[in-house]
């Protein structure tokens, strides 16, 4: 559906009525200041302005884009459970006034492609899940956080520098370079995960919720979560007895090493998880959905998770 501009302030009210995202998404008490580049100094051609559903793709698109772009998150929030998230008029105004939205897809961040789709005129959309080429198959069992995916998020990179070279033409050098160097930076990060994976090979972990699994997955850790388990958390449930039964099963047989924790969407049923791991002596990594406080940068993030979980490794 198309709305007229006019339009907008009555769409936007409707969706901030309706909570949006059914799995996972992140909060509404975003920091519109917290990614936003400042503008050209140099008086040079007008920024590209680039909105992104969360900080993640924010810090990327500023990686790549440098300072030809002026980039603004909608969601920012470390503290905020990122799967109920609420868009607000302000929120539609700004992907309205975008050149360029990225967004996470997958389900993930919906709100961000009903905004554009909304939008007139329509800001143009890279979509990180589409981009990635991963087999989104039985969408209700695709682990939809691509942004722990390296391969992905170095396919996205390149996109974003194709994208903005469509709209800056002259900035093209910059962005290939700067795509071609966040290609490294990642290769490395890859290396580094694959050499935790040889130094501790065969991890099986409890997760509750499949946020980091494919890091974890290049570092060869396999997730052996009940699925009933994590899709429960993931959806705000209360897993079942049986399956909170079955998780402590796994931790107090000796075939875990490992539990992951989303501190951003932490329970009592999460919480009591950590407790157990504690009890049992199996460590805890903790990881985000968005850049904790302190973290501009997505490469550090991913980097600071490897270090959070050589350590928690030993
Ligand atoms: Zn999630």
């Amino acid at each position: 559906m198309r709305f007229a501009p006019r339009a907008v302030p009555a769409l936007a009210a409707t969706a901030a009525a309706a909570v949006l995202v059914a799995g996972c998404g992140s909060s509404g008490a975003a920091d519109p200041t917290a990614n936003g580049a400042a503008a050209d100094p140099t008086g040079g051609p007008a920024s590209i302005s680039v909105v992104t559903s969360t900080n993640v793709y924010a810090s990327i698109a500023t990686t790549i884009g440098g300072d030809a772009v002026q980039v603004s998150a909608i969601l920012s929030d470390p503290a905020a459970d990122p799967h109920s998230f609420e868009v607000s008029a302000q929120d539609q105004v700004k992907i309205a006034k975008a050149q360029l939205v990225i967004a996470n897809g997958g389900g993930y961040d919906d709100f961000a492609q009903q905004m554009v789709d909304a939008a007139d005129p329509r800001p143009q959309l890279l979509d990180a899940v589409q981009i990635s080429g991963l087999d989104t198959g039985d969408s209700d069992h695709f682990n939809e956080h691509v942004f722990y995916d390296l391969d992905a998020m170095t396919k996205l990179g390149n996109a974003i520098a194709g994208k903005l070279a469509e709209l800056d033409p002259a900035g093209k050098a910059t962005f290939d370079k700067n795509a071609a160097d966040f290609t490294k930076v990642l290769a490395a990060l890859k290396d580094r995960a694959a050499g935790i994976g040889a130094a501790h090979p065969g991890v099986k972990a409890v997760v509750t919720e499949p946020v980091a699994d494919y890091l974890l997955a290049s570092a060869g850790i396999s997730d052996v979560t009940p699925g009933d388990f994590a899709e429960a958390i993931e959806q705000e449930n209360d897993p079942a007895p049986g399956d909170i039964a079955q998780v402590d099963a796994l931790l107090a047989g000796g075939t875990v090493s490992l539990v992951v924790f989303n501190s951003q969407t932490a329970g009592p049923v999460t919480e009591r998880l950590e407790t157990k791991a504690q009890q049992t002596g199996i460590p805890v990594l903790k990881v985000t959905e968005t850049l904790p406080a302190g973290v501009t940068d997505y490469a550090d993030w991913i980097g600071g998770t490897l270090d959070a979980l050589s350590k928690a490794l030993g």
